[in-house]
Parts: structure tokens; sequence; C-alpha cells
């Protein structure tokens, strides 16, 4: 009880998990990830657009302690609630990932990822909210709200 879960994290951390490396536009953030994300989308709803400035976001999920922020901790911007929330860079405001699920799973924005997952997105989610400049090319599912990988979540 006396540890903090960062040294706990450190600690237990797996050597044989390939990391992939992640940072905000500046440079002043950084984090580490497991090359381990559970699930991949798109995202079309109106609060990931303008999150993102974009036409969708392209994200994959993965659990919150399987993160680390490596570089600027003290520069990290939390917009939102407590146990959901967007994380993104104090100084150039990069969408960094959203932590939700009650603290549980991290969203990490793909497009802030240096090194490349071996996940790809495989679903456009929330397709009822997509903007209508913009037309979905591709032959990936999609889904009027959530994908059914995350129903439930
Ligand atoms: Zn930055
Ligand atoms: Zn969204």
């Amino acid at each position: 009880m006396c540890s903090s879960s960062n040294n706990d994290e450190a600690l237990t951390r797996d050597p044989a998990v390939e990391r992939l490396a992640g940072e905000c536009s500046c440079g002043a953030v950084a984090y580490s990830v497991a090359n381990e994300f559970r699930y991949a989308l798109n995202c079309h709803c109106s609060q990931c657009r303008k999150a993102t400035g974009s036409a969708f976001k392209p994200f994959a999920g993965i659990e919150l302690h399987k993160l680390q922020i490596v570089r600027g901790s003290d520069a990290l911007l939390r917009v939102g609630e407590e146990g959901a929330h967007d994380i993104r860079c104090g100084r150039c405001g990069s969408l960094l990932f959203s932590v939700v699920r009650n603290n549980l799973f991290a969203h990490v924005t793909l497009g802030t990822l240096v090194d490349t997952p071996a996940i790809r997105p495989t679903a456009h989610i929330f397709v009822d909210s997509k903007a209508a400049w913009y037309e979905i090319t591709d032959s990936l599912p999609q889904f009027h709200g959530f994908a059914e990988s995350r129903r439930g979540g």
C-alpha cells in the first residue's frame, strides 16, 4: 500500500513485450505503450471529429496500465472528468489518448504513434454522425454506434 502504482508497473513490466513510442507534435510529451492493443477503430462521432479537427479519429484500445508517460508528465493537459477524459500535451495541444471505462482503458490516437502498431482499424463506428463532406471509401464494416467488440464497454 506504500508504493505508488507507477513503481509497481515499472517493476512488473514484461521485457519480452514490444513497446511502441508515441509523442505529441511539439515533442514535450512522449509515451510508451505495449504493442498489445485489444481493438482499433475509426470513430466518426462529433466529439472525436472536433477533438482531432479531422473527419474521424483512428484509435486503438489497451489497458491503461500498459501505457506509460516517459517524458513531460508535468506538461499534460487533462480535459474531462476523472474516469473518462482526454490527455493532451499542455503546450501544443496534441490529443495523445483518452482514458475511458472508469480508468481501465486508454484509447490511443494512432496518429501520435511514432512506431507502427501490429493492429489496424477494423471498423468505422458512429457513422450516423459522419461528416457529410467525407465519404468512406474502404470496405471496413460500418456501425451506427459502437462496434460489436466494444458493446458493453
Ligand atoms: Zn506537445
Ligand atoms: Zn468518437
